[in-house]
């Protein structure tokens, strides 16, 4: 009496199933990091945008010259916005990310938070940075005199 299961699975070559969803998709930075993450604007290019986001919204990415992974840090900030629907500065969360967008604008929130290191320590390096500490603090040392 057992039945055999094989039978539904000859649906799954269909072609129907590759239909557009209902609800038109926005295009965001998930998509491509040329969208500007907070008014899914898109540029010709990933600098362009990130000029137009310093200029318009305030947005600095944080220690840039211990960056190691631009485009890891601004997808990653792309899923944190789209997808967790989470304020980059103020980790307040919303139902849609463009409540999210338009939250960051209206409050000045465009930014990444200073005392958040360790979330983004993944896209940098700061053994170079620690590196330059440790020299400018060893010709420090040589100016104590006891004499
Ligand atoms: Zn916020």
């Amino acid at each position: 009496m057992q039945k055999s299961i094989r039978q539904s699975e000859g649906d799954s070559l269909s072609f129907n199933e590759e239909k557009a969803p209902e609800e038109p998709h926005v295009k965001s930075t998930l998509e491509s990091l040329r969208i500007c993450l907070f008014s899914n604007k898109e540029f010709d290019g990933v600098k362009m945008c990130l000029d137009h986001m310093r200029l318009k919204y305030n947005f600095r990415i944080v220690d840039i010259e211990s960056l190691i992974n631009l485009k890891g840090l601004l997808a990653y900030i792309a899923e944190r916005i789209q997808l967790g629907k989470l304020c980059l500065l103020c980790n307040k969360q919303f139902k849609t990310a463009a409540r999210v967008q338009q939250h960051m604008i209206d409050m000045g929130h465009c930014m990444m938070p200073m005392d958040a290191d360790d979330e983004y320590e993944f896209f940098y390096d700061y053994r170079r940075a620690y590196a330059n500490l440790n020299v400018k603090r060893k010709t420090k040392g040589n100016q104590i005199s006891y004499e």
